[in-house]
């Protein structure tokens, strides 16, 4: 399957009793989204320099984000971000199923964004 074929996110608001519910779907974990953690293996097992030339320790291929070494989950970060919540109710979306899209800067950052209501990426 392409990953080119997936559909955006979709933030998902609800309103139970006055108060907005925030869920965000995903269409299937990509590169584009994939949350990585924290390699739990500690820095005897990482060479930076090697892992410069070439990204796989231990079994696993790593990147070099906001100062550690990385590895990948199955996990999707626009979903499980710490502040995706606080950053999908900033929208003030009404409730329904809204396509957005995310940018994760340098890897350090999260926004999302409303994408038009047929779903195009800009
Ligand atoms: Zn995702
Ligand atoms: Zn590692």
């Amino acid at each position: 399957m392409s990953e080119a074929r997936l559909g955006p996110h979709v933030l998902v608001v609800s309103e139970v009793d006055g108060k907005r519910w925030h869920v965000i779907e995903c269409p299937g974990v990509t590169d584009a989204c994939r949350a990585w953690v924290d390699c739990p293996q500690r820095d005897e097992e990482h060479n930076d320099d090697a892992l410069e030339d070439d990204p796989v320790a231990h079994g696993v291929e790593h990147r070099w984000i906001d100062g550690d070494w990385m590895v990948r989950t199955d996990d999707c970060l626009v979903r499980t971000h710490m502040y995706a919540g606080e950053i999908a109710a900033e929208l003030n979306l009404p409730p329904g199923r809204h396509p957005v899209g995310h940018d994760f800067g340098d890897g350090t950052e999260y926004e999302l964004s409303v994408l038009d209501p047929a779903g195009a990426v800009p």
